[in-house]
């Protein structure tokens, strides 16, 4: 099976925080892809130093989805950046109270975690307010990238993917990279299972090089294509 390869003119810089990765889009305006758990924005602002960047640079911060392991730092990246949130609108709520997006298990494997995981109550003090919501593509153009996000629901009903002409591909949890580690697989929590697999033709139907996950990854257009057969 072939393996990912990021290819020439690669935009994306990956930002492994704890069990999840946040992306740096490096546009003229550089762009936050995700942000880890409440505690990960220390660990995302060094990186941002490590490219040569000051806080006030970032000029986004797009959410693929509201569960707390992806957005759970965007309070605090907020008030250190003061760069504006993007969310899909089905989502916007969710962060607005600092709650999550249901976590609906769609394997044995889900099931287990969920026992762990249950439903937990908003936590006010990750409460951000988008400041854009979209329920459409939107163009990153005004970035210096050429790119766009895509909703690509399944994982949950709200989620976004970052496809870029470079060939990268991030699809948050469209795609999970964890359990086991090293290999794809469908998301183990899914708020519509065929939702998802339709949202993952979608993404493949771009023809990415290369996959960026939000856990684990990144892997190849083959790899993911091999798990709607
Ligand atoms: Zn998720
Ligand atoms: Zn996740």
């Amino acid at each position: 099976m072939n393996e990912p390869t990021s290819p020439a003119g690669s935009l994306v810089c990956p930002i492994p925080v704890g069990h999840a990765n946040a992306y740096l889009i490096r546009g003229t305006r550089p762009v936050l892809v995700d942000c880890g758990l409440p505690g990960s924005a220390p660990k995302i602002l060094s990186a941002l130093t490590r490219e040569g960047l000051k806080p006030w640079d970032l000029a986004l911060i797009i959410i693929t989805h509201a569960h707390v392991g992806h957005y759970g730092s965007a309070a605090a990246l907020v008030g250190a950046t003061g760069a504006p949130v993007l969310v899909h609108a089905r989502e916007a709520d969710y962060l607005a109270k600092g709650a999550s997006a249901p976590a609906l298990p769609d394997a044995l494997i889900g099931h287990m975690l969920g026992l762990f995981i249950g439903r937990h109550a908003p936590q006010p003090e990750l409460a951000v307010q988008p400041v854009i919501r979209i329920d459409a593509p939107y163009r990153l153009d005004a970035f210096g990238v050429n790119g766009t996000i895509i909703p690509t629901p399944g994982h949950t009903n709200g989620s976004l993917s970052v496809i870029l002409a470079t060939g990268e591909c991030i699809a948050g949890d469209l795609v999970m990279g964890m359990f086991p580690a090293g290999r794809p697989r469908l998301p183990i929590f899914a708020e519509d299972p065929e939702a998802a697999k339709k949202s993952i033709r979608t993404i493949i139907g771009t023809k990415p090089e290369i996959i960026h996950t939000g856990h684990g990854g990144p892997f190849s257009c083959g790899q993911v294509e091999a798990l709607l057969t």
